[in-house]
């Protein structure tokens, strides 16, 4: 049987493919079509590309910063249907409200990440959360408290504090959250006493409560953190993955060259280091493949991403 490009290579990029027939091949190694929802934009269309077909994954969402829907585009043209895009820009610069408005306006589907030195309750990323609300797309922030290296500094910090008031005070606005505060808060033991704590998960964390309690927070399993909280307790997991299934999205954040672990050394983050050497989509999405249901898989790796981000149902598959 052909692969994709050998396919692709037969028909001719002039043909324009039947969106399932696309899919096809890309669905098999994971059971689902998968949707990476934390992908951050990589300079060559070419890099952006091996990944997914590395990893198995379908589409991404890129993540950028405002300025690069030139950038964006050249990866779209070169993989037609596989790419939408988040815009990301510092809030605390009034003029960026015009440069994130202006992403939407060009097709961006959402603000992200949003990782800045600001408080989740200033007024700089209130306003952010206004303007998201305003123009109805989702927000995703890292929230980070503990440093990855000496004086790196905090992210949104205060979300184990303050983010049940942001939520309450703008029910219009689709918050995503994502990063180690987030994913460490899944148990009630939970300190900012390391990145990425382990043992089994207490239950009754804020995050947890969180996603139980508002219909505007969604989950975003990314990186180390949505890792690590996934691997701690298989039992709290494969509970967690059921009630929260239709808040919780598949992500990667992964800097791998291959989709299969190829570049990463995970030097700037010792913490992550069991993640060193690996793909990090391949191995969330192992743990999850394990943890939940064949239903439940996937609306957290294709369906919930589609519902948020607005897209097509008609894209759905298998
Ligand atoms: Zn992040
Ligand atoms: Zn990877």
């Amino acid at each position: 049987m052909l692969n994709r490009r050998q396919f692709l290579g037969v028909v001719g990029a002039s043909v324009s493919l039947p969106a399932a027939t696309l899919r096809g091949s890309q669905a098999n190694e994971w059971g689902a079509s998968v949707f990476d929802l934390h992908f951050h934009l990589r300079g060559q269309p070419a890099a952006n590309i091996a990944h997914l077909d590395g990893a198995g994954i379908a589409n991404a969402n890129l993540l950028t910063r405002a300025s690069a829907v030139d950038q964006v585009t050249a990866v779209q043209t070169a993989a037609p249907g596989r790419f939408t895009w988040f815009c990301s820009a510092d809030p605390s610069r009034p003029e960026n409200v015009e440069a994130l408005t202006q992403s939407v306006k060009a097709g961006a589907r959402g603000f992200g990440e949003m990782k800045y030195h600001l408080t989740t309750d200033g007024p700089e990323f209130r306003r952010a959360y206004a303007l998201a609300a305003d123009l109805k797309v989702p927000i995703l922030i890292h929230f980070q408290e503990v440093d990855h290296f000496e004086n790196e500094g905090t992210w949104s910090p205060g979300f184990a504090k303050n983010f049940e008031r942001i939520l309450k005070a703008y029910p219009n606005t689709t918050f995503i959250g994502h990063a180690d505060a987030f994913w460490a808060n899944v148990s009630a033991a939970y300190h900012n006493e390391a990145a990425y704590p382990s043992g089994p998960i207490v239950r009754g964390g804020i995050t947890d409560k969180l996603l139980g309690d508002y219909a505007n927070l969604f989950g975003d399993l990314s990186a180390n953190s949505g890792n690590n909280m996934l691997s701690r307790d298989p039992e709290f997991t494969a509970d967690f993955l059921r009630r929260h299934q239709n808040k919780l999205l598949f992500g990667s954040d992964c800097g791998c060259t291959d989709g299969h672990g190829g570049g990463v050394g995970q030097t700037n983050n010792p913490a992550a280091a069991r993640l060193a050497g690996k793909c990090v989509a391949r191995e969330t999405l192992t743990v999850l493949k394990r943890s939940a249901s064949p239903q439940t898989f996937r609306k957290i790796v294709w369906d919930n991403a589609h519902t948020l981000l607005k897209l097509p149902a008609s894209r759905n598959s298998q």
